[in-house]
């Protein structure tokens, strides 16, 4: 088999890759290094089965080159990272938009080619009172269009609609795929990601920076049970035209990942409690709580996460140590 992985050069795409390398598939690789990194990539270089392409997903005569050399195209190239979004609101808006446009479109004309659409957990928008994990076919509630961060969730919604409307209308075969806070090595903190930033505060003995009152909670998956899951669903027949969350429905509030990290890391960093304003922008809102329920998936493929949240911050711990 013959992939293409747009935004192969990224944190989910290069581990992506790699497992596909050692399924002995051929893989290209797309990747404009905005946010990706070619220290991603570099055990893959020697492989013969590896092609890198530095180029942007808004090319499209190169898109269509590498589109019709390729089986299936996992589409990862994305705006990723709160802190990304905000600092970045229109490359965000246009990479999301019109980048997943352009690939349906070519993977339409050209064979029928099926894609595999990376969404996320943030397209459920706000948590409210007594909800305890997303479903798939959950109500969305976004905020207002004056506050940045709620136009990551509009874009990927908005990919979401048109991936399904090019397999209602036009027979694409798509699957897509929401990841839920996906961590371990090689992310980077630099977007704003919590887990890397805590663990080189805490590795560099500097605070670490909690946002509102910690009380938040997040569920966090590991890298491998994420390409788990997209590699599990490629080859499920039935899981052309679904939507799927993929996720470890184990809690944990953020301050006592802080803890965690800190214990782990045997740091003397001091942990320091940061107003939202002061880490984001004015009128940031945050969801207090994010769980998945991924009934769906371990259906149709019977996942389930292997990694949990102390193994996955001891080997990412590992990563930065290194
Ligand atoms: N967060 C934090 N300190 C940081 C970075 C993030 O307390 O230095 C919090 C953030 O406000 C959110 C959670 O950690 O409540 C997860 O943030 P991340 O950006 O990793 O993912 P999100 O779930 O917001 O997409």
């Amino acid at each position: 088999m013959k992939a293409l992985v747009t935004g192969g050069a990224g944190f989910i795409g290069s581990h992506l890759c790699e497992r596909l390398l050692n399924k002995k598939w051929r893989v290209s690789a797309i990747d404009n290094l905005s946010t990706g990194s070619i220290e991603n990539i570099k055990r893959l270089e020697h492989n013969k089965g590896f092609h890198f392409i530095m180029n942007d997903i808004m090319n499209e005569k190169v898109m269509a080159r590498l589109i019709k050399n390729s089986d299936i195209v996992f589409h990862l190239a994305a705006a990723v990272g709160v802190k990304y979004i905000i600092d970045n609101p229109l490359d965000s808006i246009r990479t999301n938009v019109k980048g997943t446009e352009i690939i349906l479109e070519l993977a339409n004309a050209i064979e029928k080619k099926k894609v595999v659409l990376a969404s996320t957990s943030e397209v459920y928008g706000k948590d409210r009172p007594g909800k305890k994990c997303f479903r798939e076919n959950d109500d969305r509630v976004m905020g207002s269009t004056t506050i940045t961060r709620w136009s990551y969730a509009c874009t990927k919604a908005l990919d979401e609609f048109l991936a399904l409307a090019y397999w209602r209308e036009k027979k694409l075969p798509v699957i897509i795929v929401r990841f839920f806070n996906t961590c371990g090595p090689r992310q980077t903190g630099r977007y704003g990601m919590v887990i890397p930033r805590f663990i080189k505060q805490a590795l560099l003995n500097k605070p670490i920076t909690v946002y509102g009152d910690g009380g938040q909670t997040r569920c966090f998956l590991y890298i491998d049970d994420a390409v788990n899951a997209v590699t599990g669903l490629v080859n499920e027949p039935e899981a052309v035209g679904e939507v799927f969350n993929v996720g470890n429905p184990e809690s944990i509030t953020i301050l006592n990942l802080a803890k965690k990290i800190k214990k782990f890391t045997n740091s003397s960093s001091k942990i320091e409690f940061v107003p939202y304003e002061r880490a984001y922008e004015k009128g940031f809102e945050d969801m207090r709580h994010r769980k998945p329920d991924i009934s769906k998936i371990k259906t149709f493929i019977n996942f389930s996460p292997q990694v949990h949240i102390d193994e996955l911050l001891k080997r990412t711990i590992k990563f930065f140590q290194k």
